[in-house]
């Protein structure tokens, strides 16, 4: 760069407040640089709870279908993806808002609805996202401590405590059911008794970015609740059963009171054109996501299984991770399995510094990652 012509300004302190004590999202590893150092050999990804098993084919046709049409914009209001998702989930088309991953639509919750002088609550090991949101909209975050590792639910959300946490100024709660990194979930009934203590204008947010890949009963979709709770807003994203990560698309479903608000901060063009196409085409797949949901709870059984014959403590989960605890510090064993080229995510940044957090990747994935720590523990 060219010496400047006026002094380098502070940019710290001219950002907002919120954004002057906020850390970026922390994404565990630089995958690309990974994958350039392990380009010979194989580089096993379960770091970021990806979907192994991949999209719908028919996901993939829809977007070759959009190369002839790259020059035109996406349609800003999404119609017929959220046409799909209201006949498939029974909603009014009102009540959908869609966003460029759901990530995107947690960050916007904040904007709108917190801000300075207000309250954002969340559980400890809850999402990292919420904080993000929280601060970057300058409200102040309240922690419920999470469930004791004793509890059938080890480091799950606490929804007594949570509701404790509750207090005049408390505009957001953010759940998620089933959490990551936790894995641990709370049923359809616990989650109504919860929402029928919480004041009709504190809004909670309940992100099931992970209810694509739950297989017990006691746990349906949120979204059932929505006739009942005004105050209810359902997260759901294509990037994790759906396996769409790399097109970032998500929606959140609530009243259309809430989501004509929301829609005066939304981007015009936030999901693009072949975001929108394949989403379409993979919820129409619902065959394709049976596949992989029976496939992942599987595999998950599996390798949950192979790691405690390993005298790791791995509780039951209900998603396409596990959060394993190593009873002692996992940053060195972490090293270890990057040098040998398998990617999993440090907890450290979550408090949790004798866990890693393991995606249940493809068959191959499961049997080398097994055997490159059966190495590394030696
Ligand atoms: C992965 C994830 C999301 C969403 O991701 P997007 O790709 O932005 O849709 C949301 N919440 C949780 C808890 C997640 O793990």
């Amino acid at each position: 760069m060219a010496a400047s012509v006026t002094p380098v300004p502070d940019f710290q302190a001219l950002a907002q407040p919120g954004v002057q004590r906020l850390r970026a999202y922390d994404p565990g590893h630089d995958l690309v640089a990974l994958r350039r150092k392990f380009a010979a050999q194989v580089l096993v990804e379960l770091g970021s709870n990806e979907n192994s098993h991949g999209p719908s084919p028919r996901a993939r046709d829809a977007v070759l279908a959009c190369l002839e049409e790259l020059h035109r914009y996406p349609d800003p209001l999404g119609a017929d993806l959220k046409l799909a998702l209201a006949s498939y989930h029974g909603l009014d088309e009102a009540q959908i808002l869609l966003g460029n991953g759901s990530h995107e639509l947690l960050m916007m919750l904040a904007q709108v609805f917190a801000g300075p002088g207000l309250e954002v609550v969340a559980s400890q090991f809850g999402f990292a996202v919420y904080a993000l949101a929280a601060q970057a909209a300058g409200a102040t975050l309240r922690l419920a401590p999470a469930l004791p590792t004793d509890h059938a639910m080890p480091r799950g959300h606490d929804l007594a405590a949570l509701a404790a946490l509750i207090g005049p100024q408390t505009r957001l709660v953010y759940l998620a059911n089933p959490n990551n990194p936790t894995g641990t979930w709370f049923s359809g009934a616990a989650l109504a008794s919860f929402l029928a203590t919480v004041p009709a204008s504190v809004l909670v947010v309940v992100d099931e970015a992970y209810l694509e890949f739950v297989t017990d009963p006691s746990l349906p979709s949120a979204l059932l609740l929505l006739e009942r709770f005004p105050n209810l807003i359902v997260a759901r994203t294509f990037s994790k059963g759906y396996a769409l990560a790399g097109l970032r698309v998500g929606f959140i479903a609530a009243h259309p009171g809430l989501v004509a608000v929301m829609e005066r901060v939304r981007e015009s063009f936030n999901v693009n054109l072949p975001a929108l196409a394949a989403a379409r085409a993979a919820l129409y797949d619902q065959d394709h996501l049976d596949w992989v949901r029976d496939h992942n709870a599987e595999a998950r059984v599996e390798l949950a299984r192979l790691l405690r014959e390993r005298g790791l403590f791995v509780p039951e989960s209900q998603t396409n991770f596990l959060l394993v605890d190593f009873g002692r510090e996992a940053a060195p064993i972490e090293a270890a399995l990057v040098q040998r080229g398998v990617v999993l995510r440090p907890m450290v940044g979550y408090g949790l510094p004798t866990c890693l957090r393991i995606t249940v990747g493809n068959r191959e994935e499961n049997r080398r990652l097994l055997q490159v720590l059966d190495e590394v523990l030696a």
